[in-house]
């Protein structure tokens, strides 16, 4: 009820303020594990597991060979806003990594209980680190382990009582979106072998995405969604302007997947997978043109000037902002048309051919 005094404005207590914030950072399963693999690229990782143990309720952790964290910088490297990839603000226009806000780390350990095992060349053991929830280290000890870094999160959410009790409800459907945003990884990533298992009860293993790093997005799509799918697709390449492309596979006129809308759809702006609804949206409007009765498979990459586009748009870096979206959609528009148009009939018969 409306009070006639003015209430005292207070500052709320700062560990408050950090779970409340880190649950915007990470949302779900697949945002907190999706962070995780960023970070592996990042740092330069061909190889990246991802382990989950119950469907990623108990824990989850992603083991890399990229080039490890050095000793000066265990004490920072969980503490909110630190990062060795952004220094100030005009490096957002050149961003070449992934990550830039040094908020993941320091979020999962509001939400979790965070470990981390790395080794850098420089070193001949690897040291396990233990965080608090504010991101403090903890505990400090050595241990054997490759070049590279395993970050494990433990009981996420526990701390966060209706989104815990979702986690839990959800699980599976958690764990399917996880293993669907796992694919466009092991899609875009080049030269990167990318495994993911899960284990269940004692010690029932099952590996449910297994690649073996190829060079190509063509090699990468066969092994992720097999020989039969690809031969349904065509490559596509559209230019919007002098400085930007689209570049990607397409399905074939007459052979959509049939299955439910944005199924096996990939967006990407310069190799960063991204919620791209508009586009989405415009590839199966035109793809009707051509096929009434299916959707159309979509991986799709474009290829932009890295200062026409904002992905900090939002804490989850899923959304993209173009200085230029409008013509951006008018040329796709265009060009999907000519792809798919019915006039184009003789195109598609030569592609069965
Ligand atoms: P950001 O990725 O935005 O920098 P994070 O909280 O995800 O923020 O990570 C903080 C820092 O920790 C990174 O900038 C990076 O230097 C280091 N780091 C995190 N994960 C790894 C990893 N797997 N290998 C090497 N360094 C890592
Ligand atoms: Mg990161």
């Amino acid at each position: 009820t409306p009070t006639t005094n003015s209430p005292i404005i207070r500052p709320i207590n700062r560990g408050v303020v950090h779970r409340i914030c880190a649950g915007q950072v990470i949302l779900d399963l697949s945002s907190a594990v999706k962070e995780l693999v960023e970070n592996s690229l990042d740092a330069g990782a061909t190889s990246i597991e991802i382990a989950l143990k119950e469907y990623g309720e108990e824990w989850f952790q992603v083991i890399d060979n990229g080039c490890g964290i050095s000793p000066n910088n265990f004490k920072v490297l969980a503490l909110k806003h630190h990062t060795s990839k952004l220094a100030d603000f005009p490096d957002l226009q050149s961003l070449t990594t992934f990550g830039f806000r040094g908020e993941a780390l320091s979020s999962l350990c509001a939400l979790g209980n965070l470990t981390v095992e790395t080794r850098t060349g420089n070193e001949t053991v690897a040291t396990h680190l233990t965080f608090d929830h504010s991101g403090l280290l903890t505990a400090e000890k050595k241990t054997a382990r490759q070049i590279g870094t395993t970050v494990t999160v433990k009981k996420l959410f526990s701390n966060l009582p209706v989104r815990n009790k979702e986690f839990k409800r959800n699980i599976r459907k958690e764990y399917g979106k996880l293993i669907s945003l796992l694919h466009a990884y092991a899609l875009i990533a080049k030269g990167v072998r990318l495994v993911c298992s899960n284990t269940t009860g004692k010690n029932l293993k099952s590996v449910v995405l297994k690649t073996q790093g190829s060079g190509s997005l063509k090699d990468n799509i066969i092994t992720v969604f097999g020989m039969n799918t690809f031969s349904c697709l065509e490559p596509v390449t559209i230019f919007m302007s002098d400085s930007c492309k689209v570049e990607g596979f397409l399905s074939k006129p007459g052979q959509g997947s049939g299955r439910n809308l944005g199924d096996r759809q990939y967006f990407f702006v310069n190799g960063r997978p991204v919620d791209m609804p508009k586009v989405g949206k415009l590839v199966n409007e035109l793809y009707k043109g051509a096929n009434s009765r299916q959707y159309p498979i979509a991986i799709m990459n474009f290829i932009v000037p890295t200062r026409t586009c904002d992905v900090n748009v939002t804490p989850d870096k899923r959304k993209i902002f173009f200085s230029d979206e409008c013509s951006i959609l008018q040329a796709l528009r265009d060009g999907l048309r000519q792809i798919y148009s019915p006039n184009n009939i003789s195109y598609s018969v030569n592609e069965v051919e």
